[in-house]
């Protein structure tokens, strides 16, 4: 602010200053010249007057009888008498009378000037001798010429001083020549001259001497006093400013240290129209920006922070289809800035693709979402679909690689506007993912179910049976209910493996297998008991519904006509069977029942095969 106040003012300030004194002290200058000028020319003219008055009273002297007379007689008294009574009658200062062989006569000062010379001649026209006249003395023609120029004057002949009008020049040496500056006593005079011949003596040399005004004159100190003033104006207007921009900038500053602590809440005043307050509007815009930025990004924070909490989640929920996929469209909805968004899929291969989960309120979306699915069932790959005003994602999840099994869809919408690339690429990247944890599930459910499952007969394997024996006995008990247990040993099965081999006896065994679950009600639970004896636990059954239910399965079973698998013709199997029941069991557990039913089916074998037998 000073630098600038120093620029801007006071440099150019006394720049101007300076500029003005040396264009007045020119004018100074010249103006003094001038009337030296005048004052010479003055002088000049008096001269001249004063030689012209000096020539008539010469020509009047010239011609005078009565000097002439006395000159005739030639006796030097009455010659001078006679002189000065002339030089009285002419009103002449200084006479010179000088005859041919004779000394000179003078009378009045010889301190005159501007001198006229005349020849004296007798009555015959002889030469006879010259006078010499003035009519000014030097001191008169310097005072006057002082009252008229009011310049001092001073009047020289040769190293003589004839006379001077100004103190201070009266005995000092004066240039010559026109315009020079001399200091006499301490002041400053300039100093001009001029010099006019005389006759028959050295010549006159007048100088005019003015005094130099003090200091360069008044108009300097005005212009040196002005300047001073401007320059205080000056000043105190730059600290008025600089005091008022400072409140400004201060404020500004206060405003922005508040705001660089994160106090949002910080406004400036911006009235007015100048630039602090433009700059001041900014600030407030800035502020609020800066604030909703803020929000955006502590909102962001918090979707990413659900985010990662749904996916711990995830981790911890284990392996489930749905719960995978209820949290993929929740990830995909927020990750895309979608407004909905839903996951379809079929329970069975052969049902229809059908909604298993959902956020926001797909229904608005409805057109556009199924839209975006069927684009994703014909091309088994990312769509994007834009219909009345709405925009929709639709990802597969597919079992292969190839993508030649369409598992799931996942899509998104919202009405708004478009998705943006990096929005259409996270959901890519989400649902792809997703289609990995949805493969996972399936293996893992695979594998479990493999787990229970007979790989020869598709029933439940002996472990299987175990639990559900365990579970069942345990609810029955619960319940006070009945329970039945059947166990069926396939006759003679060592022949048919031996007679048309271990091919054969797998598929006598898939077969009666398949009866078994055929007849068995959705509550049922058949299993292979071990090599070629199965075993059906059978809740809420009594020991006649068991033989019944045995019955049937039995009378099944020697009815199937079984293809030999090398060669015409058919097979022909029968099965022994043991029913059983908890309330018939000995002792009402699981291992009563299954000796029980076990029991009675060594009764059936025993007795003759191809028949059912009630535990005792
Ligand atoms: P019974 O009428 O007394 O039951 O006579 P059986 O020939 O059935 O006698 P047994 O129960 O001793 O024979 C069981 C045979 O079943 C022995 C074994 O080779 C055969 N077997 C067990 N598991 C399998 C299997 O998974 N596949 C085939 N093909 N045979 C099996
Ligand atoms: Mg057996
Ligand atoms: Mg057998």
């Amino acid at each position: 602010m000073r630098l600038f106040f120093a620029v801007i003012v006071v440099v150019p300030m006394i720049a101007v200053g300076v500029a003005l004194f040396f264009l007045l002290d020119a004018g100074d200058n010249s103006k003094f010249n001038s009337s030296l000028g005048t004052a010479q020319t003055v002088a000049q003219h008096l001269f001249q007057e004063a030689r012209t008055r000096a020539m008539t009273a010469t020509e009047k002297l010239q011609s005078n009888v009565e000097l002439a007379t006395a000159v005739d007689d030639g006796a030097r008294p009455a010659i001078q008498r006679q002189l000065e009574a002339q030089r009285e009658s002419l009103g002449a200062e200084w006479i010179k009378l000088e005859l041919t062989g004779h000394e000179p006569i003078q009378v009045g000062t010889p301190l005159a000037i501007a001198a006229s010379q005349a020849i004296l001649q007798d009555a015959k026209q002889q030469r006879i001798g010259r006078i010499t006249l003035s009519v000014t003395t030097a001191q008169e023609y310097a005072d006057e010429v002082r009252s008229l120029t009011e310049v001092g004057c001073r009047v020289d002949r040769g190293d003589v001083v004839l006379a001077s009008s100004s103190r201070a020049a009266q005995t000092a040496k004066l240039p010559d020549g026109q315009g020079e500056d001399v200091r006499l006593s301490s002041r400053d005079y300039r100093v001009t001259s001029f010099t006019v011949p005389e006759p028959g003596m050295q010549p006159t040399t007048v100088r005019l001497i003015a005094q130099l005004p003090a200091n360069g004159g008044g108009a300097t100190i005005l212009v040196i006093g002005l300047t001073l003033v401007f320059l205080a104006m000056a000043f105190i207007f730059a600290v008025i400013v600089n005091r008022t921009l400072q409140a400004e900038v201060e404020r500004l500053l206060t405003a922005a240290r508040r705001l660089g602590r994160g106090d949002f809440s910080v406004q400036v005043p911006a009235e007015g129209n100048d630039e602090f307050a433009a700059l001041g509007k900014e600030f407030n815009n800035m502020a609020l920006q800066l604030e909703a930025r803020l929000e955006d990004l502590r909102r962001e924070r918090g979707r990413l922070q659900e985010a990662i909490r749904r996916v711990g989640e995830s981790f911890a929920r284990g392996l489930d289809r749905v719960g995978v996929l209820e949290i993929v469209v929740q990830t995909a909805v927020d990750g895309s800035g979608a407004s909905c968004g839903r996951a379809t899929m079929r329970r069975r291969a052969d049902a229809p693709m059908e909604e298993v989960t959902r956020s926001g309120e797909p229904e608005s979306f409805h057109r556009a979402l199924h839209a975006a699915e069927a684009a994703v069932m014909d091309a088994g790959q990312v769509a994007e679909i834009q219909i009345a005003g709405a925009s929709a994602m639709a990802a597969p999840l597919s079992a292969t690689e190839a993508g030649d099994r369409v598992l799931a869809i996942v899509s998104v919408a919202r009405g708004d506007r478009p998705f943006a690339p990096a929005e259409r690429e996270l959901f890519a990247y989400l649902t792809s993912q997703a289609a990995v944890s949805v493969e996972n599930v399936d293996l893992h459910e695979t594998v479990q179910r493999q787990a229970v499952t007979d790989e020869l007969t598709g029933l439940f394997n002996h472990r299987r049976f175990q639990e559900v024996m365990a579970a069942e006995v345990e609810r029955a008990r619960r319940y006070d209910a009945e329970m039945g247990l059947i166990m069926l040993d396939i006759d003679n099965f060592k022949r048919v493996n031996d007679t048309y081999g271990h091919m054969q006896g797998d598929m006598v065994l898939r077969e009666v297998a398949r009866v078994l679950r055929q007849s068995a009600r959705e509550i049922d639970e058949p299993a292979r008991y071990g090599g070629e004896e199965m075993a059906v636990a059978l809740p809420q059954t009594d020991l006649d519904g068991a033989y019944r239910f045995a019955e049937r399965v039995r009378q099944r079973i020697e009815a199937l006509e079984l293809p030999l698998l090398d060669g015409d013709g058919i097979l022909r199997v029968t099965a022994s069977f043991g029913a059983a029941s908890l309330s018939s069991a000995p002792q009402s557990d699981k291992e009563g029942l299954v000796a029980a039913a076990d029991a009675a089916l060594y009764r059936a074998k025993r007795s003759g095969k191809n028949r059912t037998v009630k535990a005792e």
